[in-house]
């Protein structure tokens, strides 16, 4: 059995290498529920980002040339490897990242359950035949790899985000120039370990960490790299949306979400104060698709308050490795200072802590969770990304003030309700104007189904059926000069 200090890697991997930065420059790695020193990681910048271009750019020549086949026994052992060694991985990943340790293995599994479904695709990947409207031509489509991808990932899901990539890039014959957020890159880089394990050729996956505006210009500018695929935040989504125009790149984008959760005089009230937990306080609140607002209607809004609150008091915040902690530190002290702003901002403007509202004794980045009641939209919480254990409750009395208020946001990445009303579940889920509806459920997160946003919150999907698409081009083959008529007509006449 290995263990997570075997996963940790201080370098990066480009070319099938380990290599530190050219300036020899490191940037020191912390836990954040010790507030220890992990290790260390390159500092790398401009130079290295174009060496892992290059090497992944050569690669292609020939790993866009292997058979589908190849490419699906590869990533099956990646996910295999990745499963059988689940515990070392989870744990590295809680140490960096700080999410309970059951969380992280869900994380490692989903990750797997990624790469596995990939596995499956990478044989799926069908082109057509269009019947022509011109006798003696043949119209093919074929799918062809895009080629280099660049990917850019947070430190939320530092391992099942940068999969949910390397799955569909792999399958589709990409090779892949990977930056992980510099909380935790050593999720990322033991990604690396497995391949080199598991038989990748050098070049195929390459992880550069350092300097974001040096690697990501780079990625976004250079000719050799066709797609930049970027999980984060809205801000940065844009600007590598700006930066990748120069050479038209092909750009898919999971950005930030301002979910909202309403729940109405018809739900079922325990399951959603249960759904109302797991979908704001996993990952102490730090995930794109969290709660970031609930309405409650009118007339269970004292009911709903009084358990959720009961619930949310009775959470256990610890260290991550303990059995039974459902919440540990946030990702690091800057976390906590906007979630403490935003807390004081919420009071300023009416707000009442029914629990929480403070950091945690246990000090470090850990921070009571959190609910306030009387929440309005003068607080900037209702527009911005709380990301962290803060859940404020709205209340409204109609069902269509509800969707307006609710649609009323530049994002658009998941939604919840809970309602037992079929003609009310038809009608909200039909008028919400988000990429996910998660109806009567808290996790609706899976391989199998499309991610992704709209508006503000990205463009494209990840996973599921449709998620290997954005890293395949179509080409058109017209096969033309074509006799229709069989030499054997001509010669009965
Ligand atoms: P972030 O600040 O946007 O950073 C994400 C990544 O982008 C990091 O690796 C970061 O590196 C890098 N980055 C920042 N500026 C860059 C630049 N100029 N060029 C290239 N790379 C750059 O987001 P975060 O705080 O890590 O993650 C939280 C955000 O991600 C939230 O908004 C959340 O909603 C969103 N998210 C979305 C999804 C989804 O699927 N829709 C999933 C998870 C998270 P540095 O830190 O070194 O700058």
């Amino acid at each position: 059995m290995r263990t997570w200090k075997e996963f940790l890697r201080e370098a990066n991997y480009i070319d099938g290498q380990w290599v530190a930065a050219r300036s020899g420059e490191t940037v020191a790695i912390t836990n954040p529920s010790t507030g220890e020193k992990l290790g260390t990681v390159p500092h790398s910048g401009t130079a290295e980002a174009r060496q892992a271009i290059e090497a992944a750019s050569k690669c292609f020549e020939s790993w866009g040339k292997t058979t589908a086949q190849e490419r699906s026994k590869l990533i099956r052992a990646l996910a295999d490897a990745a499963l059988a060694n689940r515990d070392a991985l989870a744990e590295l990943l809680t140490r960096e990242q700080g999410k309970p340790l059951a969380e992280a293995r869900g994380e490692i599994t989903i990750a797997a359950g990624y790469l596995h479904w990939f596995a499956e695709e990478a044989t799926r990947v069908y082109g057509d035949i269009i019947p022509s409207p011109w006798p003696g031509r043949r119209l093919l489509v074929t799918k062809e790899p895009v080629g280099v991808v660049g990917a850019i990932t947070p430190w939320n899901f530092p391992s099942s985000m940068l999969a949910r990539k390397f799955g569909p890039a792999l399958a589709a014959g990409c090779t892949v120039v990977a930056k992980p957020a510099p909380q935790t890159p050593y999720s990322a880089l033991a990604w690396a370990v497995l391949a080199e394990e598991v038989g990748f050729p050098a070049g195929v996956i390459n992880i550069v960490t350092g300097d974001a505006q040096q690697i990501g210009g780079e990625l976004t500018s250079s000719p050799l790299v066709s797609k930049i695929t970027f999980t984060g935040s809205t801000p940065v989504g844009k600007l590598l949306m700006k930066q990748a125009a120069d050479t038209v790149k092909k750009v898919s984008l999971e950005l930030g979400g301002n979910a909202p959760f309403l729940v109405f005089d018809d739900a079922d009230i325990d399951s959603a104060v249960e759904g109302a937990i797991a979908a704001k306080f996993r990952n102490a609140g730090q995930t794109c698709v969290c709660t970031n607002r609930f309405y409650v209607q009118a007339g269970v809004y004292d009911h709903f308050v009084e358990k959720f609150s009961a619930a949310v008091a009775a959470l256990k915040v610890g260290s991550p490795l303990e059995a039974g902690v459902v919440q540990g530190p946030l990702v690091d002290d800057r976390a906590v200072q906007k979630v403490e702003e935003l807390v004081a901002d919420a009071k300023a403007n009416g707000g009442n802590v029914t629990v929480g509202g403070y950091r945690h004794d246990l000090g470090l980045s850990y921070f009571q969770p959190t609910v306030i009641v009387d929440a309005n939209h003068s607080m900037r919480m209702s527009k911005e990304e709380i990301f962290g254990p803060v859940a404020a409750i709205y209340s409204f009395e109609r069902e269509d003030e509800a969707i307006r208020i609710v649609n009323d946001t530049p994002f658009g990445l998941a939604a919840y309700f809970y309602s037992q009303d079929l003609g009310r579940v038809m009608r909200v889920s039909e008028r919400l104007k988000y990429g996910i509806v998660a109806i009567n459920e808290g996790i609706v997160t899976t391989e199998f189904a499309p991610f992704g946003g709209v508006k503000e919150s990205g463009i494209g999907s990840e996973g599921s059926k449709y998620g290997i698409q954005d890293y395949l081009n179509l080409k058109y083959i017209c096969l033309g000069g074509l006799s229709d008529a069989p030499a054997s007509v001509g010669a009965a006449r």
